[in-house]
């Protein structure tokens, strides 16, 4: 039994309560390597913003959860190192069943999703209620994130076919019986690059694909129903166009890439929408310039030489994200 406060580490409770008041978003940023956790903490220490540090089930089985729960320890202690305590959630992301949420929770997380929403509505409940039970039942209260309605896309091991949009009618209840910390809706956004089909957007006059708006009346709605409660958007990343045509130009092929423009993720997260989950964006960021460098400098073998760029592309991208599109900089 570890609990997350003796790694330095926050549940979320606090860091939602001043978000939602403040009109901003805690990001939410997916790490499985030593890279991605030092990239997020340089910037998110550079721009003073709290942090959620979030793991997949394809992170745990890429990287192993005990490794990755002492890289959240050591991301604490690093923050403190580059001069300034922000403060750090190490949150499960899509857990699917009670016994990998409690198995994290037991581990030192201070945060975990359980996603039911493919379940019919009245498992859903009945399991979010027994993962709330178990995590606000600890010595060191553990937040939990809960979704209704159901996101369309791919990313690690979470897909589906169809999305369905959260049913306003719903979240009082929801909320009520199982006593969640914070609630994922479907309003729009998508897992993955390709957010929506060619034939859902249309294009501007460079024939970049425009996707159709998020539905802010549904977000509306459910702000009226459970007013100031905190909401989580999935899948918001914005697939940078200049990414995506750098990858290209140096050979790789991400045909039809589309995310969430910046400017309808900046306006959610003035609303009760207080955490937004970016991964995609960190990948391309990434992925482009480790093409760049290996097509660019081909007596190049050490793997320092590739992947640290990298890091700094991310780096820059996720301050930047902090700054621009979240409102999280100088929140913490
Ligand atoms: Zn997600």
């Amino acid at each position: 039994m570890t609990s997350y406060r003796e790694l330095g580490l926050v549940n979320t409770k606090d860091l939602f309560k001043k978000a939602v008041s403040g009109g901003y978003a805690i990001p939410a940023y997916n790490f499985n390597n030593m890279e991605q956790m030092q990239a997020i903490i340089q910037a998110c220490v550079e721009t003073k913003s709290p942090v959620i540090l979030q793991v997949s089930a394809g992170a745990r089985k890429y990287a192993n959860q005990n490794i990755l729960r002492n890289m959240a320890r050591g991301a604490v202690e690093y923050a403190h190192e580059l001069g300034y305590d922000i403060p750090i959630v190490l949150h499960l992301d899509h857990g699917d069943t009670f016994e990998i949420c409690k198995d994290c929770i037991e581990t030192g997380f201070s945060s975990v999703m359980i996603d039911g929403s493919h379940l019919p509505y009245e498992e859903n409940v009945a399991l979010t209620k027994r993962v709330c039970e178990f995590a606000h039942s600890q010595k060191d209260y553990v937040t939990v994130e809960g979704e209704l309605g159901v996101l369309a896309g791919v990313e690690d091991e979470v897909s589906s076919e169809h999305s369905s949009y959260t049913e306003p009618s719903e979240v009082v209840d929801f909320v009520s019986k199982t006593k969640v910390d914070s609630l994922a809706i479907s309003i729009g956004t998508s897992h993955g690059r390709t957010k929506f089909k060619p034939e859902q957007c249309t294009k501007d006059a460079n024939g970049i694909l425009i996707p159709p708006p998020l539905r802010f009346d549904i977000l509306e709605e459910i702000e009226k129903q459970i007013p100031g409660f905190p909401i989580v958007l999935h899948g918001s990343s914005s697939v940078p166009v200049e990414y995506v045509q750098m990858i290209e130009k140096f050979g790789g092929r991400l045909a039809d890439s589309v995310g969430i423009p910046e400017d309808q993720l900046r306006k959610a997260a003035k609303s009760a929408v207080c955490k937004i989950n970016i991964d995609s964006d960190g990948r391309l960021a990434m992925t482009a310039i480790i093409r760049k460098v290996l097509s660019e400098q081909p007596e190049e073998f050490d793997p320092r030489k590739l992947i640290g760029p990298a890091r700094d592309e991310l780096k820059k991208l996720y301050a930047y994200k902090n700054q621009n599109v979240l409102g999280s900089a100088n929140q913490a």
